[in-house]
């Protein structure tokens, strides 16, 4: 049996969810099976969402979040985020325990557990109750340490530049 790994993609520059979903591409080449967990986003819309339909059955995508939470335009009171990741919490464990999956795909979870909406510790018990062979990915900035001890590759995104700063807005296909 070859051990899964616990590979994170943290930092402030772009990427973190793309590098993801070109493990999905990678994986999938093979007939593996990968689900991908979407904490925060929800109600918006990304490509991957509809890539999903073209990759199944071997991708699967649960869009469990529920728009981007305290930014411009979330009306979402936290409560009810909470409420959201908990719920996708759940769909973590079954999917997780389930061992259908090669490799499963949190993303987003590092903000969920920096803004609380999710104990870190329900994310440790997570992993440590994973099956032995199965690759888990854990994306977003703000990585906790208890979470660096428990991988095997953590990378940080680090901005260099981005367009958004020249006020250039999120472009279809790049960012979402
Ligand atoms: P992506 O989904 O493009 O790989 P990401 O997962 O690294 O980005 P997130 O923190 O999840 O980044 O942010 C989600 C959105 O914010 C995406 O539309 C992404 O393109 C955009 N974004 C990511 N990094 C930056 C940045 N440094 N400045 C401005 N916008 C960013
Ligand atoms: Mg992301």
């Amino acid at each position: 049996m070859e051990k899964g790994l616990i590979i994170v993609y943290t930092g402030n520059g772009k990427g973190k969810t793309t590098a993801a979903l070109g493990l999905v591409l990678r994986a999938i080449g093979y007939k593996q099976k990968v689900c991908m967990i979407q904490f925060i986003k929800g109600s918006w819309h990304y490509g991957e969402m509809y890539s999903a339909n073209i990759l199944k059955p071997e991708f699967e995508l649960v869009a469990a979040g529920k728009g981007f939470v305290g930014i411009i335009d979330d009306s979402t009171p936290l409560i009810e985020h909470k409420k959201i990741a908990q719920h996708a919490i759940e769909i973590c464990k079954k999917k997780i325990q389930s061992n259908k999956y090669n490799t499963v795909i949190l993303d987003e979870i590092n903000y969920a557990i920096n803004m609380k909406l999710i104990k870190l510790d329900d994310l440790i018990k997570i992993i440590n109750s994973k099956p032995y062979e199965q690759n888990l990915v854990l994306t977003g900035n703000y990585v906790k340490n208890k979470i660096i001890d428990l991988a095997d590759i953590v990378t940080e995104m680090k901005e260099i530049k981005h367009p958004f700063k020249f006020g250039i807005k999120a472009k279809k296909g790049i960012d979402f």
